[in-house]
């Protein structure tokens, strides 16, 4: 599931600059049974599978011994939403593991002693946790110094400032009679830095009202 993530655009860029590090580990090799099974009944009966801690604990184990590590993330729908601020902390760090649950999810204890941080990527329920860590994952790798070319086209991105992005153009000027605001084709930055900027307000307003809350609560 990982690998057209890995093998395309800004992750696979970020990985050939030596700017990334990205290691699948399969919970299988750590699994003590001849089986090789990860996963049990849950107690107290129930309809699903659950994963069990033993497995979890010596894959992070393992890992730990290596290296230290920031988080250990659980990609969990019960969680807190990423949002940009979560990818902008989580950029910052070192190293981070990214556990990804299946089945019913992992067995309780899991959370509450191997787990440092929870993220959900929204609420609704996939069936593994695997694209949920490749988003986060992507979401974090283009805010890593260096990674985009142009780093200030990350500082521009929607949510990094409070305010949605403004909408975008390119050539040609003039398309089925559909045009591109006069403003964008003149020659003065300083009303082009300004019609960006009411722009973004504006679609803010418009579509995320309480981004603008926010924003004007932290003036404050
Ligand atoms: N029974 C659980 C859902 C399990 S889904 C519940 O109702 O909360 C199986 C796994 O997919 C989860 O353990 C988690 O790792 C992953 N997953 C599912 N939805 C997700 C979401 N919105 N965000 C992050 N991870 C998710």
């Amino acid at each position: 599931m990982f690998a057209g993530f890995l093998e395309y655009s800004i992750p696979q860029r970020a990985r050939k600059k030596g700017l990334l590090e990205l290691e699948l580990h399969n919970l299988r090799d750590y699994s003590a049974n001849r089986y090789k099974s990860v996963d049990d009944y849950p107690y107290g009966g129930g309809a699903g599978m659950v994963m069990s801690i033993e497995p979890i604990d010596r894959c992070i184990s393992a890992l730990k011994a290596e290296r230290p590590y920031d988080e250990v993330i659980f990609t969990s729908p019960d969680a807190r939403v990423l949002d940009q601020p979560m990818a902008n902390g989580l950029s910052m760090c070192k190293n981070i593991i990214i556990l990804c649950g299946h089945y019913k999810g992992v067995d309780e204890r899991v959370r509450e002693h191997l787990v440092t941080m929870e993220i959900s990527i929204g609420d609704y329920v996939l069936s593994g946790g695997e694209l949920a860590a490749a988003v986060i994952a992507d979401a974090v790798i283009r805010l890593v110094p260096g990674v985009l070319g142009d780093e200030t086209s990350a500082l521009s991105d929607s949510f990094q400032d409070g305010l949605l992005s403004p909408p975008v153009y390119t050539r040609p000027p003039e398309y089925k009679g559909w045009k591109v605001p006069d403003v964008l084709l003149g020659g003065n930055d300083r009303l082009k830095a300004e019609w960006r900027y009411e722009k973004a307000v504006e679609r803010t307003r418009e579509r995320r009202p309480s981004l603008l809350e926010g924003q004007d609560a932290s003036r404050q």
